[in-house]
């Protein structure tokens, strides 16, 4: 038996996925280029004051040299939920250091205007049950989740050691003492038995190479330094009147600029978008939660209940309920949908892999048409269209992104694949046109393609002098992303070699805080002065992952973004960037099993 569905748009006309293919190849290759990452300036020297904090002034204080039982490397969401677990399991002495003025790591530094989650509340604002928090919108805006971070450092007791504005230069163990030695920016010199590292995955901003940059006279900043002292309003939406006379540039349309265009179109004087690839902008369907909803939503394990049917659905590990119900489900539940209409005889590799490519090219033909139908100009409409798979890039979600292209005063400057060719100290120049502006808005991301230790800004050194950065020379070895041979007493809160769970990272976030927290109790209750990973559990570990099929996201034939690192094959190293091969859903009941077990196998306690 053979099936013949294709795939189809919505009003049922079949899709031409070699012409679909054939397009995305072209736009692809329109935009590769030799130098990948090294097309992105560092914020160092002269770009060092685009890094400065513009939201909460430097105290100076006396450096500590003290000893505590944990230091935590960085207080966004990683060291908020760690250190909470901490507390819960009666663990005193957790000291989180932070480079920013308060908690909250990346939404204490994206306060431009409209910046909001784009997964769901629910599921994305950590220890909403333990904290009684209910979101206020089904996608919180930033202010809230700032908020709800510095909720969970009270909850927790957190604020109490913690210090900030202050930056980690370096980390030694000491074998003789086995403890760590914490040195940083401020002086400070103090020891912690256990040492656990949560820096993010997107915290260092970058700026596009692009020739004359620091030539421009007029004001510039990154979107993740909001400047309202220039724009004027706040991130509470308040209008960004001191733009009202002013020409603004805004480079770059992923997911930050997305989310803040709808918030300029209205204010300047004349907004210029100047975009290299266009994002893809599907359906947010926002608004506010119904409390009497929640409470009959909110029974005891509640979000665990959320998080797990989210990363079951959202993985294809899921039974067909889906409660959250939103675009990084909805691609999901279509491949599964796809999937499960093929006969028995034909789930092949192959086929299955083309069940995915037909529920993608169909949500990507719905996507592309939703912008014909909201933007009114056919030529910035077509602009705007996004010619690749859906996991090429970081997919976005928005209702008034697109609408604000119909505004008068609203230029889209489509560079088709070119991007912005030189800066000069009054315009920004592309497509050989010069468009004068009093202030350049910097939407270009951050650094993800480099190497852990310079995102961190420091290197790590372990046993027998051994440094992470030596260690890892040919890729990331660890066991469950979390322990390293060699590393003692060190744990490391990431995604990568674990779940790998990209569309909801607080979920691996949460698993690894509870985990760790279960690991250093058991080391303070059997009087433990070490715990280390076994070489060979790590080694097996890796070899575990070596296995992985492949991922979707990104991939040689996507258009370049930091999903497929800028277009370049990363080397054999890439490999080991994965995570568990049997699925985030698996992963997660897999460390359920193995840290409940209380026999955490793979450590050595000594
Ligand atoms: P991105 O790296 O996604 O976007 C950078 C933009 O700058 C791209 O559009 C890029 O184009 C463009 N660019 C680079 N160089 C040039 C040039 N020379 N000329 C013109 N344009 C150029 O950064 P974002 O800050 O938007 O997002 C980074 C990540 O942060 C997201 O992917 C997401 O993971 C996270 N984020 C999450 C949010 C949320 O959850 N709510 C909100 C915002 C961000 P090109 O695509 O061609 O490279």
């Amino acid at each position: 038996m053979t099936s013949t569905r294709g795939p189809v748009r919505p009003d049922g006309t079949p899709i031409d996925t070699d012409a679909v293919r054939r397009k995305y190849l072209e736009e692809r290759d329109k935009r590769l280029r030799a130098d990948g990452n090294d097309q992105y300036l560092r914020l160092t020297g002269e770009l060092a004051g685009y890094l400065a904090d513009p939201y909460t002034p430097r105290v100076e204080r006396a450096p500590k040299t003290d000893h505590v039982t944990v230091a935590f490397i960085g207080g966004g969401f990683a060291g908020l939920v760690t250190g909470a677990r901490l507390t819960e399991a009666g663990v005193t002495g957790v000291r989180i250091v932070e480079k920013g003025g308060d908690f909250g790591g990346t939404w204490y530094w994206n306060r431009y205007p409209g910046a909001q989650c784009d997964t769901a509340s629910l599921i994305y604002m950590p220890l909403l049950e333990e904290t009684g928090h209910m979101p206020t919108e089904k996608y919180a805006h930033a202010p809230e989740i700032l908020e709800h971070c510095q909720r969970i450092g009270k909850h927790f007791g957190l604020y109490d050691d913690a210090l900030f504005h202050t930056e980690v230069t370096d980390l030694e163990w000491d074998a003789a003492a086995s403890r760590w030695i914490v040195r940083t920016d401020r002086g400070d010199e103090f020891t912690a038995q256990f040492l656990a590292m949560g820096t993010g995955p997107l915290h260092v901003p970058k700026l596009p190479g692009i020739p004359g940059i620091t030539s421009f006279r007029g004001h510039s900043f990154h979107t993740s330094r909001w400047d309202y002292d220039y724009t004027g309003g706040d991130p509470y939406g308040a209008p960004l009147d001191g733009l009202a006379d002013k020409k603004v540039a805004l480079i770059g349309t992923g997911a930050t600029s997305v989310q803040a265009v709808p918030h300029l179109a209205g204010a300047c004087a004349e907004l210029y978008v100047f975009q290299r690839t266009p994002s893809s902008v599907d359906v947010r369907g926002n608004g506010p939660l119904d409390p009497e909803w929640f409470a009959s939503i909110a029974t005891p394990g509640w979000q665990q209940r959320w998080l797990e049917n989210f990363t079951a659905t959202q993985t294809g590990a899921g039974t067909g309920e889906d409660l959250v119900m939103d675009g990084w489900t909805d691609l999901a539940r279509r491949m599964q949908a796809s999937i499960r209409a093929l006969p028995a005889d034909e789930l092949t590799p192959e086929r299955i892999q083309a069940a995915f490519d037909d529920a993608d090219v169909e949500k990507m033909e719905e996507i592309r048409a939703r912008v014909d139908a909201v933007v009114a100009d056919p030529a910035t409409a077509e602009g705007l269209k996004a010619w690749y798979r859906q996991l090429c890039k970081r997919p976005c979600f928005h209702d008034e992104y697109l609408d604000a292209y119909n505004r008068p005063r609203t230029h889209l400057v489509h560079t088709d694949g070119k991007g912005v060719e030189r800066i000069t100290e009054t315009a920004v120049v592309a497509n050989g046109q010069a468009f004068d502006v009093d202030c350049i808005i910097y939407a270009s991301g951050f650094e993800v393609g480099t190497d852990y230790t310079r995102r961190a800004g420091y290197d790590v050194t372990g046993r027998d002098g051994v440094r992470l950065s030596e260690r890892w020379a040919d890729g990331m070895r660890t066991l469950h992303g979390t322990y390293v041979h060699g590393f003692p007493n060190m744990f490391l809160v990431q995604p990568t070699q674990g779940a790998n769970l990209i569309s909801n990272v607080p979920h691996n976030l949460t698993e690894s805080g509870r985990t760790i927290a279960a690991v250093i109790r058991h080391a303070l209750d059997t009087g433990s002065c070490e715990v280390e990973v076994g070489a060979e559990a790590e080694q097996a570990w890796v070899d575990l992952l070596l296995t992985h099929p492949g991922t979707r996201m990104g991939g040689p034939d996507c258009t370049p973004g930091y999903y497929n690192n800028e277009g370049q094959d990363a080397g054999p190293r890439a490999k080991l960037n994965v995570g568990y091969p049997a699925g985030a859903a698996a992963y997660f009941t897999y460390l359920d099993g193995w840290r409940s077990s209380g026999e955490f196998e793979g450590l050595m306690f000594r």
